[in-house]
């Protein structure tokens, strides 16, 4: 399994290209202009049939579109987060200038897991940051959304965000077992362990 990581859109989020070894991708989060990432892809002969997201805010669902067109993916995202993702007022997209709305194809649930190739990824919700933000796990890497970051947190100010959510949920990460890499949707990746010990928000 492969992990590339693009920073993309007007604010550097992060996307991920994970992969297996024939080639098969899910693409974790996109904003902006996708060229970097079809370049990634088509430099690599990958296969992306999976679009999935983290969560719904503006910057990580901005190229969702283009992406789709282009590979025809499966858009996965969790079932409670339907609102934001289809209401620019609450993903945010309406400030930016540009109106997003994106209608995925596959709604998971807490505890689901979703196969793409031959990878599994397991899906925890953990919302606070928005009120359906999710974690997908496949084998000892998390990818956290705008749940956990480096040394910090997302932020709840924004629309369906909760703060004693995001708290019960980075609690719950800092109590799973064992040690992940951890790759956030803004900023350097870091570990579980690191931020178990570290993080003020844990
Ligand atoms: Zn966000």
């Amino acid at each position: 399994m492969k992990i590339k990581t693009l920073a993309m859109g007007s604010i550097g989020t992060n996307c991920y290209v994970v992969s297996d070894d024939i080639g098969n991708a899910a693409i974790i989060d996109c904003d902006g202009d996708p060229m970097p990432l079809f370049f990634y892809i088509s430099e690599n002969n990958l296969n992306p049939t999976h679009i999935l997201l983290t969560h719904g805010h503006y910057d990580h669902i901005g190229a969702v579109e283009k992406v789709k067109e282009q590979y025809d993916c499966t858009v996965v995202a969790g079932k409670d987060e339907i609102r934001v993702l289809t209401d620019p007022a609450v993903n945010c997209s309406i400030y930016s200038g540009i109106p997003i709305t994106v209608l995925p194809d596959v709604l998971v649930s807490d505890g689901d897991t979703v196969t793409v190739g031959n990878m599994e990824f397991q899906i925890l919700f953990t919302p606070g940051h928005t009120e359906g933000s999710l974690c997908y796990f496949i084998e000892d890497n998390i990818f956290s959304g705008d749940t956990l970051f480096q040394g910090s947190c997302g932020r709840t100010d924004l629309p369906t965000g909760d703060w004693s959510a995001i708290l019960r949920s980075l609690k719950m990460l800092k109590d799973l077992p064992g040690d992940y890499t951890v790759f956030p949707g803004h900023g350097p990746s870091t570990t579980l362990g690191i931020e178990r010990s570290s993080n003020p928000f844990m």
